[in-house]
């Protein structure tokens, strides 16, 4: 592999330049003045989201960091077009989100594999669903299963693997359909923090891999920092922007960057502006 002007990685597997999927390039996000109020069945509204407006440029990687029940996820739904907004709007590419999105990846923090297919076999689910080639789509899902380091457990079941390897299977099976945008919603909270670390440098392995944009969720303001080019911080529910943080580490990132004094100083940063949820942050 090697490193382009920009500091990314250009690993050269084939998944990253030929066959499905070739010069994809990520999406352009614009979020404007979005609101999100949920309504329950006893009529009470809950005000989630509030005049949230930010933009994620084409291959950028973009992290939001808030306390826990800061909209974060209901952010991400919205983003991916399976929940609606009740004011604002979301553009991909300068068309709105009117509803799912076949060109979006979603990870979440449980990596809902279904325990009788295999690791091939719950890679292709939405390949499946979506219609496409299952040949052409299966050498490429073992491309990516070679990109994630599961090559030797295609036909491992879920139950065979640690949490860490499932995730990576996850992270294959959205990945799979070439998404332009992949959206992560703490994937990797459920981990230990040493797989956790390994986790966050192998997607960052991926994402320059595959040129997709990515909205990751975190309430870990280091890993939030550690990954992204730019860091969304909300505020408690109901979430709004207190700060859009610019990351200037350079790239690859690596695990000393964690505790250099740039993040250090972001982070103290970050924790002052979301002030007394701190203890909810880490
Ligand atoms: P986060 O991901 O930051 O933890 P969420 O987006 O899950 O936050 O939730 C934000 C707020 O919206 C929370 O107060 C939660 O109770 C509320 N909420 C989330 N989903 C629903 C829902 N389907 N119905 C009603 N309230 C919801």
């Amino acid at each position: 592999m090697d490193w382009r002007h920009d500091g990314r990685c250009d690993v050269t597997l084939p998944t990253a330049r030929v066959g499905v999927g070739a010069g994809r390039q990520g999406s352009r996000i614009e979020v404007r003045r979005l609101d999100k109020t949920y309504r329950l069945q006893t009529s009470q509204e809950v005000p989630a989201l509030t005049d949230i407006s930010f933009h994620v440029d084409a291959g950028e990687f973009v992290s939001i960091v808030g306390p826990s029940g800061c909209g974060k996820s209901t952010l991400l739904r919205i983003i991916g077009g399976i929940s609606h907004a009740t004011g604002g709007e979301v553009q991909v590419d300068g068309s709105p989100v009117r509803g799912p999105r076949r060109d979006v990846g979603f990870v979440f923090q449980d990596p809902t594999l279904l325990p009788w297919r295999d690791v091939l076999q719950n890679a292709m689910i939405g390949i499946e669903i979506l219609g496409l080639d299952r040949t052409e789509y299966r050498a490429r899902a073992r491309e990516l299963i070679n990109l994630v380091g599961l090559v030797g457990f295609e036909r491992a079941h879920p139950g065979e693997l640690s949490g860490g390897m499932q995730q990576r299977a996850a992270i294959v099976r959205a990945l799979l359909h070439d998404p332009k945008l992949l959206l992560l919603d703490e994937p990797f909270g459920a981990l230990d923090a040493m797989t956790r670390e390994a986790m966050g440098l192998e997607l960052l392995r991926i994402w320059a891999a595959n040129q997709t944009s990515v909205v990751f969720v975190t309430h870990s303001v280091l890993e939030a920092l550690f990954l992204a080019d730019r860091v969304i911080v909300f505020s408690a529910r109901p979430g709004r922007v207190l700060d859009i943080v610019t990351v200037g580490l350079p790239r690859p990132r690596r695990l000393e960057m964690m505790v250099s004094p740039e993040i250090g100083a972001l982070a103290t940063h970050i924790r002052n502006l979301i002030g007394v949820q701190a203890e909810a942050v880490a």
